[in-house]
């Protein structure tokens, strides 16, 4: 779907679809959008651009960074961006000329821009984008998981192990038959 930005010059233009993200769309390959993404949002005029407001509700399976166990989450994630029509469409406004106080909405200034492609906003485009912005540096199923044990690898959610009282003393002791054994050698 492409929002048409001369759809929306006299009245806002609301829109509502159903996109499908599948695997290879996304650059991040770690995550897995399960069923469409459903978005729905409007486009304003507010001239010289358009204010793109959307709502994306999703559920997602990402694999927990610490556990390596996939877990799901839903995801409701609202945005909002400044269209820019792009250099085809008319002549550029200089910046600082005509109204001061129409030409730019202050609460604007801090939404991230968007160029508009041959006068519309793909709509696939964008939704993939946000999608793998959306996936976490570091995902956890849940802020307390204790993750695998890096000695005997359980899942530490699931099971005890006594790796953190056993692992000081067998390791100095490996070491220190080493030790032994040179000096064995040596002598
Ligand atoms: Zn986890
Ligand atoms: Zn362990």
């Amino acid at each position: 779907m492409h929002l048409q930005l001369d759809q929306a010059r006299n009245d806002p233009l609301r829109w509502r679809d159903a996109v499908s993200v599948a695997a290879p769309d996304l650059r991040r390959e770690e995550a897995l959008v399960l069923g469409s993404v459903d978005c729905e949002g409007s486009l304003t005029f507010t001239g010289p651009d358009f204010l793109l407001q959307a709502r994306l509700r999703y559920r997602h399976r990402l694999c927990c960074d610490r556990c390596l166990t996939p877990y799901e989450e839903d995801v409701d994630l609202p945005l909002a961006f400044v269209v820019t029509a792009g250099g085809a469409d008319g002549p550029a406004a200089a910046p600082g000329v005509g109204d001061a106080h129409g030409a730019r909405e202050l609460e604007q200034e801090d939404l991230s821009t968007l160029v508009a492609v041959d006068g519309a906003v793909d709509l696939f485009r964008l939704v993939c984008e946000q999608v793998e912005l959306n996936v976490p540096m570091k995902p956890t199923c849940d802020a307390a998981c204790r993750g695998l044990c890096p000695q005997c690898g359980v899942d530490r959610n699931r099971q005890a192990c006594t790796c953190v009282a056993e692992s000081v003393d067998p390791r100095w002791a490996a070491l220190e038959a080493v030790r032994e054994r040179l000096a064995g050698n040596l002598t």
